[in-house]
């Protein structure tokens, strides 16, 4: 007798590691977010733009600095298969807004305020506040050279948190000032660092003529006392330097931010210009860093278009949702105001049909579902339309269907309260069954 084979279960399979589903009913506190950095961004005149997700990998080669970590290690860079084009998952959204803006010449007619959401890739060690994919909220003014513009950013920044109900964020500057500026302080700190030669970690020393700047990023505790003597691009900056950063910091002041310079706060890439900055907590442990941002007025030129002057910030959206978690606020899922009962599936024409009314007229439904196969029984039915946190059951009885009507039967305030409703009359009546809130 020959034996049959027994199908091999198949494998589970589940989502990449540091790569997170979004469910509910945590999603919902997704769109709160969403919503709420809508409406800020319309009051700020800032209009959304949706780049791909992956663009050439020279885009962040040039566009993020060859010697990031990002470009170093982090991308999920692979060759098309079809043409070999090497292509990469974007790590972050500031060079590929430049390339669209560059690509549509979207400065044509004068600067352009512009926002975006949505996930970046970064192959990270995962962990509580850094994921390999993350989304980022990011605000860019392209064609605006102003330091008022990189002060209406950081309010931007400052006023989402506001409205989020964030504590205890605050906010550091410094300022890179313009490129003779950072070359001189380039080659102080190049001096500096080869006369302490022996105090350098191999990463420090490999970075010593690449990028000197980024040395002073250092998390090496024994490296610490060496960079704080290091060279400040502070003392190297010209008047015309000074001023911006002084309006930058008098403006906020006027705004009532309040804010701290960190002379230590680099980006180590020439594109950057004047003016950066970081909202951080304390907070959230090592994964502070809620928001960074700067000015890029060499980024145009680098990606091949006109000289143009941009400044811009990214924010971690986890991140941000993670400290209104820890701070204790709480989100109320959504419920539906609704739960439509149907005793039995002949009443469905009716009932589908009355609900698209009722939806129309901007009440929230759930409709009892797998009636077909397994009529619920009334009781699990009501059982299911509380657990709902529905406010009525709405029930859809073959007696009352045969009168055009059916009974709204309360389930929070007044519970238990019943009423019968003529289906005749629905217009007058389905506004009263919407929640207030
Ligand atoms: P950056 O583009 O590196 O300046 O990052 C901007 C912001 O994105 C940071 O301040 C973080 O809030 C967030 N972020 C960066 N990398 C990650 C990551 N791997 N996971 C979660 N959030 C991140």
């Amino acid at each position: 007798m020959s034996e049959k084979p027994v199908a091999a279960k198949a494998e589970k399979l589940t989502a990449v590691k540091g790569m997170n589903d979004i469910l509910p009913p945590d999603s919902a506190r997704w769109e709160w977010l969403e919503d709420k950095v809508r409406s800020l961004m319309g009051l700020y005149a800032y209009r959304n733009i949706r780049t791909p997700i992956v663009e050439s990998t020279a885009l962040f080669v040039r566009g993020t600095g060859e010697t990031t970590d990002i470009v170093e290690k982090e991308m999920y860079s692979f060759e098309d298969k079809l043409n070999g084009e090497p292509l990469t998952l974007r790590p972050e959204n500031t060079p590929g807004v430049v390339r669209a803006a560059i690509e549509h010449n979207l400065t044509y007619d004068g600067g352009k305020r512009l926002y975006y959401m949505g996930p970046m890739f970064r192959h990270e060690r995962p962990q509580r506040g850094r994921y390999r994919q993350f989304y980022q909220l990011g605000a860019e003014a392209l064609g605006f050279a102003g330091p008022e513009v990189d002060v209406e950013l950081m309010l931007l920044v400052h006023q989402l948190f506001a409205n989020l109900g964030l504590r205890n964020v605050r906010v550091e500057l410094n300022s890179l000032g313009v490129s003779a500026e950072r070359q001189a302080h380039r080659a102080a700190l190049i001096t500096y660092f080869s006369q302490h030669l022996e105090q350098l970690d191999a990463e420090a020393q490999r970075r010593l003529h690449s990028n000197p700047l980024r040395i002073l990023d250092t998390k090496n505790p024994a490296m610490q006392a060496l960079v704080q003597g290091a060279p400040q691009l502070l003392n190297y900056l010209g008047d015309a330097s000074l001023k911006h950063f002084d309006t930058v910091k008098t403006l906020l002041t006027a705004c009532g931010v309040n804010w701290t310079v960190n002379p230590r706060l680099v980006r180590g890439l020439d594109y950057y210009s004047h003016t950066v900055f970081e909202f951080i907590t304390d907070e959230l442990g090592a994964q502070g860093a809620l928001c960074g941002g700067g000015r890029y007025d060499g980024l145009f030129e680098l990606l091949g278009g006109r000289p143009t002057p941009a400044v811009g910030w990214g924010m971690g959206l986890e991140r941000v949702l993670e400290l209104i978690k820890e701070q204790g606020r709480v989100e109320a899922a959504p419920t539906p105001d609704v739960y439509a009962v149907i005793p039995d599936a002949s009443a469905l024409p009716i009932t589908l049909q009355t609900l698209q009314i009722l939806r129309a007229a901007g009440v929230k439904v759930q409709m009892h579902a797998g009636l077909a196969d397994s009529p619920g029984s009334m009781k699990s039915q009501f059982k299911k339309a509380d657990g709902s946190g529905a406010n009525y059951a709405l029930i859809f009885g073959k007696d009352e269907l045969t009168q055009n009507a059916v009974t709204v039967k309360a389930l929070r305030d007044g519970i238990g309260a019943q009423s019968s409703r003529s289906l005749a009359d629905i217009a007058a009546w389905a506004p009263t069954l919407q929640s207030r809130t």
